[in-house]
């Protein structure tokens, strides 16, 4: 389960580095702050960053978007069990279409077919 939130827009002359990191430097699950060391940059693409934060609390990780633009840094954070080197694999893999959840939802209902089409 997945869980977005966001943050307010900041003045334009927020540094990426500096105090207005604070806006996604604690964990929105327990509330503890997050330390440099679990956080990753996983991309950067036109004043866009990705990040990966991992709570050193409650091991709860989110994702977050951050992007610095004229207007000001404003984040969107969505919480993740993708451990940092997971992300790569499903952002660039095809995404989940209506017919996707149509068949899972199949599946679900018939145990039998589930577990025969995971092998087991
Ligand atoms: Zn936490």
């Amino acid at each position: 389960m997945s869980l977005p939130f966001s943050n307010s827009p900041k003045r334009a002359d927020s540094s990426f580095c500096g105090e207005d990191v604070k806006l996604i430097s604690y964990c929105p699950l327990c509330e503890s702050s997050y330390t440099p060391s679990q956080t990753q940059v996983l991309g950067e693409k036109e004043g866009s960053h990705l990040l990966h934060m991992k709570c050193g609390n409650c091991s709860n990780a989110i994702l977050a978007l951050v992007i610095i633009s004229t207007a000001g840094v404003s984040s969107v954070g969505l919480s993740t069990d993708l451990a940092s080197d997971e992300v790569d694999r499903f952002k660039t893999g095809p995404a989940v279409n209506t017919n996707d959840v149509i068949d899972m939802h199949h599946l679900l209902q018939d145990e039998d077919a589930m577990f025969a089409q995971l092998g087991c």
